[in-house]
Formats: C-alpha cells, sequence, structure tokens
C-alpha cells in the first residue's frame, strides 16, 4: 500500500461487522474506526471495540476508535403505517400532545419542545432536507404547516430549522450514559452532535474526565452541524480537540451552497489552532450501492485532501453499503495521488511566526529544517504526542514517524495527517533510544543507509512537553 498523509475515518455498521473484513479493511487504509452511538445498546458498542482492537492486532496497525454521541434527537413521531407521502400545498400538523400515530394529516413530535421554538413564517426540513414545510401557525401545542417540498416521510425522521436556532441541549441523559460506556473500552476520541458552543464541549470534556476511573483521557471532537455554530466556531474549536465537518446536518440548516466555502474556512481555522478536523458525509456517497464511485466523488475527497484535512470519514458506505472494502480501497488510491499531485510549500508566514514554548519551538525547527533539507523523514519521540500534532499542522511531503512508549498516544495520534504513530520502548537512556529508533526505522524500511532524517527527543526521555533536542542524522 502506498503511503498516504490523509487518515480515512469508517463508520462501522451491518455492512462492516465481520471480524476478517474488518481486517481487510483497516489492512486497505482505515485509521479510525467510528462507532455510531445513534444504533445499538451499550453492550453492542463494548463489543464492537473490543472487535476493533482485535482486528486492529491481526492487521498489525494501531487504530484509533471514535464513540459519536447520539446528541439530540429532534424528530417526528411514529406513522400508523410506517410512513406517509405528503404532497406538495397540502397542511400537515406536527403537534407535541398527540398520543395516536400519525397519518397524511399530521403526526406527533419526539421533541415535545418544538411548539414553542418555532413561529409562523419558519422553514423546517425533514428527512435530511428532502421535505421542505412552512409553518403558517402555531396553536398551544400544534404546528400548522404547509408542504412546499414534498416526498415521503416515515417513523421518526429528524427536523432542521432553517437558519437553526432550536435549543435542545447537546448533551442528553442517553449521551452521558454513553459517555461511561466509551470510557469503559478507552475511546480514543468523542464526538459531540450538534454542540453550540464551548460550553457544551467543555461539559462533555468533564463528563468524560468523570467517567474514566483510569484517567483516561479521550480527544473531544466537536461535529459542526447546527447554524449556530458557524459565529461560535473559534470557541468550540479552542475547546476542542479537533472538529468534524458535519456536512449532512450542517447543509440542510444553513443551505448546501455554503457548505464547501465553510469546509475550507473550518480546515484552515483548525490548523491554525493546532486542531485536527475530519471532512465528513456522502464523500462516496454513490458507492453504497456502485462498485466505483462518480467524478465528482473523487473530485470531493482530492479536494478535502488540498484544502488540508487530517481525515475523509465514510459513513454508511462502510456501515451500510454494499462494498465497504471496495470504497475503503478506492479512497486510498484518491488521497494518494491528490496528496502526490502538487509539492506542498512551507505557507509563507512560517518564517515570521514566534513560539513562546521550547517544545514547539524543536518541532517547528525539524520541520523547517527536514523540508528545507529534503530529508527522508522526521521522527518525533513523544509522549502526549504534542510534538506530532504541531509538525503535522504544516502541509509538508517529509513524512512524520511518532514514536511513542504510550499506546493511548499512539491511538490518538492516528487521526493525525502525515503521521505514523509507532509504539517504541523508550524506557532506555537517550542515546540508546535514538540508536533504537534508527535501527527500528531502518527494519521498517522507511530509511536506509546514507538517507537524511531529524529527530526530535526530550531529556530526560519520556516526560510530557519534555522535548528540547532536534539532532539532524545520516544512517549509517
Ligand atoms: P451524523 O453526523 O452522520 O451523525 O448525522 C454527520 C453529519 O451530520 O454530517
Ligand atoms: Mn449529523
Amino acid at each position: 500500500m502506498p503511503r498516504r498523509a490523509t487518515k480515512i475515518v469508517a463508520t462501522l455498521g451491518p455492512a462492516s461487522s465481520d471480524p476478517a473484513l474488518l481486517e481487510q479493511m483497516i489492512r486497505s487504509g482505515v485509521n479510525v474506526v467510528r462507532l455510531n452511538f445513534s444504533h445499538g445498546k451499550a453492550q453492542d458498542h463494548i463489543d464492537r471495540a473490543n472487535m476493533v482492537r482485535a482486528a486492529a492486532k491481526r492487521a498489525g496497525r494501531e487504530v484509533g476508535i471514535m464513540a459519536d454521541l447520539q446528541g439530540p434527537k429532534i424528530r417526528v413521531g411514529k406513522f400508523a403505517e410506517g410512513k406517509v407521502m405528503l404532497e406538495p400545498g397540502a397542511q400537515f400538523v406536527m403537534d407535541a400532545s398527540r398520543t395516536e400515530l400519525g397519518d397524511v394529516h399530521g403526526v406527533g413530535l419526539d421533541y415535545k419542545a418544538l411548539p414553542r421554538e418555532v413561529k409562523s413564517g419558519d422553514v423546517l426540513l425533514l428527512n435530511d432536507g428532502l421535505i421542505v414545510i412552512t409553518v403558517d401557525k402555531v396553536e398551544g401545542e400544534a404546528i400548522h404547516t404547509t408542504v412546499k417540498l414534498g416526498g415521503e416521510l416515515s417513523n421518526n425522521k429528524g427536523i432542521n430549522k432553517q437558519g437553526g436556532g432550536l435549543s435542545a441541549p447537546a448533551l442528553t441523559a442517553k449521551d452521558m450514559d454513553d459517555i461511561r460506556t466509551a470510557m469503559s473500552f478507552k475511546a480514543d476520541y468523542v464526538a459531540v452532535s450538534f454542540p453550540k458552543n464551548a460550553t457544551d464541549m467543555e461539559m462533555a470534556r468533564q463528563l468524560c474526565n468523570v467517567a474514566a476511573e483510569d484517567g483516561h483521557r479521550p480527544g473531544l471532537i466537536a461535529k459542526i452541524e447546527r447554524a449556530e455554530a458557524i459565529p461560535k466556531l473559534l470557541e468550540i474549536l479552542l475547546a476542542s480537540d479537533g472538529i468534524m465537518v458535519a456536512r449532512g446536518d450542517l447543509a440542510v440548516e444553513v443551505g448546501n451552497a455554503v457548505v464547501p466555502a465553510l469546509q475550507k474556512r473550518m480546515i484552515k481555522l483548525a490548523r491554525e489552532h493546532d486542531r485536527v478536523v475530519i471532512t465528513a458525509t456522502q464523500m462516496m456517497e454513490s458507492m453504497i450501492t456502485n462498485p466505483v464511485p462518480t467524478r465528482a466523488e473523487v473530485s470531493d475527497v482530492a479536494n478535502a485532501v488540498l484544502d488540508g484535512t487530517d481525515a475523509v470519514m465514510l459513513s454508511a458506505e462502510t456501515a451500510a453499503g454494499k462494498f465497504p472494502l471496495e470504497t475503503v480501497i478506492e479512497m486510498a488510491k484518491i488521497c494518494h495521488a491528490a496528496e502526490g499531485g502538487e509539492a506542498f510549500k512551507l505557507e509563507a508566514d512560517f518564517t515570521g511566526k514566534t513560539f513562546t514554548r521550547i517544545d514547539q519551538t524543536i518541532a517547528m525547527g525539524a520541520l523547517f529544517t527536514a523540508h528545507h533539507l529534503g530529508a527522508k523523514a522526521i521522527v518525533a519521540m513523544t509522549d502526549s504526542g504534542a510534538t506530532a500534532l504541531w509538525m503535522s499542522r504544516h502541509l509538508i511531503q517529509v513524512p512524520i514517524y511518532a514514536l511513542t512508549s504510550k499506546v493511548t498516544t499512539q491511538r490518538k495520534m492516528t487521526l493525525y495527517r502525515n503521521v505514523r504513530p509507532l509504539l517504541i520502548d523508550t524506557s532506555a537512556d537517550r542515546d540508546t533510544a535514538l540508536k533504537e529508533a534508527e535501527s527500528d526505522l531502518k527494519a521498517r524500511g522507511v530509511v536506509q543507509s546514507g538517507d537524511i532524517y531529524a529527530i526530535t527527543c526530550g531529556e530526560p526521555m519520556g516526560s510530557p512537553g519534555g522535548t528540547n533536542m532536534l539532532k539532524i542524522c545520516r544512517v549509517s
């Protein structure tokens, strides 16, 4: 498999729950597995996490596990016949007090607060925006609407309000239970759905910290999928370890057309603030049913790579599609080709940057040197992964090998662009450890005799934030 800098996140589901298939998917390029907590019970997720760890072990590569919380369900109730056909121009009443099952004239609501959060003139989008209705009036618990764009509406489909403004809290009681489950199997990342501000993320982080009795600290990913999150992007970003460009819900709330520009802005902002970023939803959508992607999908994935995303994500393609393995193989090929298509230059403002931290200065020094010297590799001996994260925020061609003695750090780094996380034993003194690192990389075929590489480490070894040394070596 050719080297690839951009990481692939794949969602686990019925289509990818066979252990042998999952192992193949990991061998073919999956770096992080997403467990979708919108489906399944606690024990299902625990079993799946164990299956992922076992498959990764068989494949001989470490993968990260991302627990994706369901978040608030803003949904219609159920229908007597499971679904109805809404015709344009028809009247449709959504009633929070309705107890009987729905029909073509109206339906109950899962989200009981909705009548107090909409007013006449509001536009509501159902089923991922496929159905559009406008609010005529609100009477008590009943929202009277007219169907603008019709279609089939089935049980428990989602409701979004155009422009945002629904107040459901980002963390539900179920999410709090799910955080405990995710911490029981040491999820490497926890993704929070529909956060509106930094407080939502801080709360999620506290809940994780309280639930993790062993001191495990997952990375927190904010899914940017609410209109309200856009003006608060920076504060949400700073309260998180990364963001997801959650194009599915985001497009429904802010309109399809503005999402590509937002994607570029979010990727840039995340990189500038040393955060990771995942580009998600419908990237290879047609491969749910077809064995090859469309030209537009190829272009979408390649453009996310060129924007500088850390990872591209697969949802239904791997969770419920007919070609989960083929999709991963195709996606890996597209990433590889896009990365090689253009020589990355260090951003022009790089040399003007100032640092206050010794470890960050060393990381940037290694990056600058390796890039301009044309080194074969940058090697970061890292405890927390911070050195590798800083280095990976700038797009360069030189691969970064992050050597750590902590498996939790190794797994967290699976999401970092251009970083290959490796587990090593760093109990030795510095000179021995540096020698061992070189022979390890030689044995893996990363470097050969005569190659130049840059290596960073700290003394004493193995203390977080202790990186204070950069050495440029020629392989003996
Ligand atoms: P979801 O989030 O797949 O959990 O809905 C991603 C998105 O909305 O794009
Ligand atoms: Mn979503």
